[in-house]
């Protein structure tokens, strides 16, 4: 798959390999794999991302979180959601918010 996101859709850390979005550059970070030296480097796949704590948001989970304005272009959007967790028990979700 290739980057596909419509014109008008902004990506917060977009794949152009994969065509997935991340909500944090750790999310983006943790789903590429492999050396650089050779190139080997790859997407993690859905399953995998499963294993390492990576979700696939679902349109009903992204229309009800601040990403709500993203779920009409049908991208998919990946998250951590622990990590989101860990942030709003210690900031708050008004801080979630703007870094996750
Ligand atoms: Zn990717």
């Amino acid at each position: 798959m290739s980057a596909c996101w419509q014109p008008e859709y902004v990506p917060l850390n977009g794949c152009p390999m994969c065509g997935r979005d991340f909500t944090s550059q750790d999310a983006f970070d943790r789903h590429r794999v492999g050396r650089h030296e050779p190139l080997e480097r790859r997407c993690l796949s859905l399953a995998e991302m499963a294993e390492v704590g990576l979700h696939v948001m679902t349109p009903e989970e992204m229309s009800r979180s601040q990403y709500a304005s993203r779920a009409r272009f049908g991208v998919v959007l990946v998250h951590d959601p622990q990590a989101a967790e860990r942030v709003r028990r210690r900031f708050g979700d008004e801080w979630v918010k703007q870094t996750t």
